[in-house]
């Protein structure tokens, strides 16, 4: 190790950049997240820089850093990008005893700046000597992905519990209390917060558990949030829907318990009582629980129903939304989902309620320009076919069906309302569909007639 990584303290204390332009700009960036007392000598500087000198983040000396300068300077940076006043600087520096970075001169310099994962007060420094800063960008990247932007918080949250923590709990029961505090902090899962826990550690009770709605997308591990991978990666216990394929499943945790509750297809499901329990009972033992559902669970998830379960228990729930099956459907079309002059509404609907074929308003969504995605739509497409036409729909009106959206094996059947039930049932769909009224491909579209045929992707 050529570099010994250190926190320096800075806050208060003065650091001075020697520089007006980009290489100082950029630097400035870094130390202005820093408490400390910065300070710019440039005879020119960069309005970036004046404004920030302006705002009183800064303050700007308009000459060259001088010798008198230099006397109880923190660190002084030479990012003037002039090889003769760098090392001037440097010099100068090195005679006062200052620590010193020459930027883009690694050699040349007392100190190097690590690529930074800021989350104050968590700070993840990472250096490479110089033998890859893009192998430490990449890492940053990695880390930046994996780590919740809320950890900063949930971090001086648990520093304002530790007094508490150190008194009430002896050593074992206090490491577990803060395993139990950072497992969520990484999770992403800032609520309910160290306090409850505490409490719960004091009385030796299980945890108390908790319960994420979880949007799994439509389907495709990379169309997951980045809070709902966290999440997987955190679970004790998975309830997923049939519609949640294998791939994401397996972002779980290796030890978590994963459990089917079908509810969708039109084999066998779970009874939603069924369900409700399974979650209250799990997440009651202290479990964190994940009921992911696909697409987004507030959209014909029956979100409210299991909230509610959560609620008469008395749990903490909160929801991670996820790529409804419409947005990936649209997406997959090359088409936006409402459009100036076309469609300033959007119709969510679903081919299938608790009755049986639901019934919607018919006119409205025979309107010319009218675009719906209609869920669970397969079976109703003839009756919903029907109704439109009978309140005066076009029969010409575009029609897209999307399989299997945003997920291996996606097809798109393109058709016309007049066709639409025809050639549904012609393409035999296995998977989930979504109807697109009312859009067409974005290739089929731009045709003068759109062929009535299947447009495999
Ligand atoms: N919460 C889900 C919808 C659940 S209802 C969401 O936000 O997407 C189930 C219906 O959603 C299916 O019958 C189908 O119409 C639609 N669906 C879900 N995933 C889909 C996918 N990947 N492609 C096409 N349709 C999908």
């Amino acid at each position: 190790m050529k570099y010994f990584p250190i926190f320096l303290r800075v806050a208060g204390l003065r650091v001075a950049v020697s520089g007006g332009g980009a290489a100082a700009v950029a630097k400035l960036r870094l130390l202005l997240k820093t408490e400390a007392r910065i300070e710019v000598y440039a005879e020119t500087a960069d309005p970036l820089i004046a404004s920030w000198a302006a705002e009183g983040r800064l303050r700007l000396v308009p000459r060259a850093i001088g010798a008198a300068d230099l006397p109880g300077l923190r660190l002084v940076y030479a990012a003037n990008e002039d090889a003769a006043e760098d090392g001037r600087v440097a010099a100068l520096a090195a005679e006062a005893g200052v620590p010193f970075n020459i930027v883009d001169n690694l050699e040349a310099s007392a100190f190097l700046t690590p690529a930074l994962v800021d989350r104050d007060p968590l700070v993840i420094a990472i250096g490479t000597e110089g033998a890859g800063p893009v192998l430490a960008r990449k890492i940053k990247a990695l880390l930046e992905e994996r780590l919740p932007a809320g950890i900063g918080d949930a971090l001086r949250a648990a520093k304002a519990l530790r007094p508490a923590a150190e008194a009430l709990l002896p050593g074992r029961a206090r490491r577990a209390f803060w395993s139990a505090v950072f497992d969520r902090a990484l999770a992403g899962d800032a609520a309910p917060g160290a306090a409850p826990l505490l409490d719960a550690h004091l009385d030796r009770a299980p945890a108390p558990g908790r319960v994420l709605f979880v949007g799994a997308g439509p389907g495709d591990p990379d169309e997951l949030t980045l809070r709902a991978r966290r999440a997987l990666d955190a679970a004790d216990v998975v309830i997923h829907d049939r519609l949640v394929p294998q791939p994401i499943l397996e972002l779980a945790r290796r030890e978590a318990e994963i459990v089917e509750a079908g509810k969708t297809g039109f084999g066998p499901s779970t009874p939603q009582d069924a369900i409700n329990r399974l979650i209250v009972e799990r997440a009651r033992a202290g479990a964190l629980v994940v009921r992911l559902k696909a697409g987004d669970p507030g959209v014909f998830g029956r979100l409210d129903e299991e909230i509610a379960a959560c609620e008469a228990a008395g749990l903490d729930w909160s929801i991670l939304p996820g790529i409804t099956a419409a947005s990936a459907a649209a997406a997959s079309l090359g088409q936006s989902l409402t459009r100036r002059g076309r469609n300033s509404e959007l119709r969510v609907i679903t081919g299938q309620d608790v009755e049986g074929l639901a019934d919607h308003d018919w006119a409205a969504l025979a309107r010319p320009g009218a675009v719906a995605a209609i869920y669970m739509g397969k079976r109703a497409a003839r009756f919903i076919q029907g109704r439109l036409m009978m309140h005066g729909a076009d029969p010409a009106t575009p029609v897209s069906v999307v399989e299997n959206a945003g997920r291996p094996g996606e097809r798109i059947v393109a058709t016309r309302l007049g066709a639409m039930a025809a050639d549904l049932a012609a393409a035999d769909l296995r998977g989930p569909a979504v109807i697109m009224l009312g859009l067409a491909p974005r290739a089929v579209a731009a045709l003068a007639s759109a062929p009535l045929s299947e447009a495999a992707r």
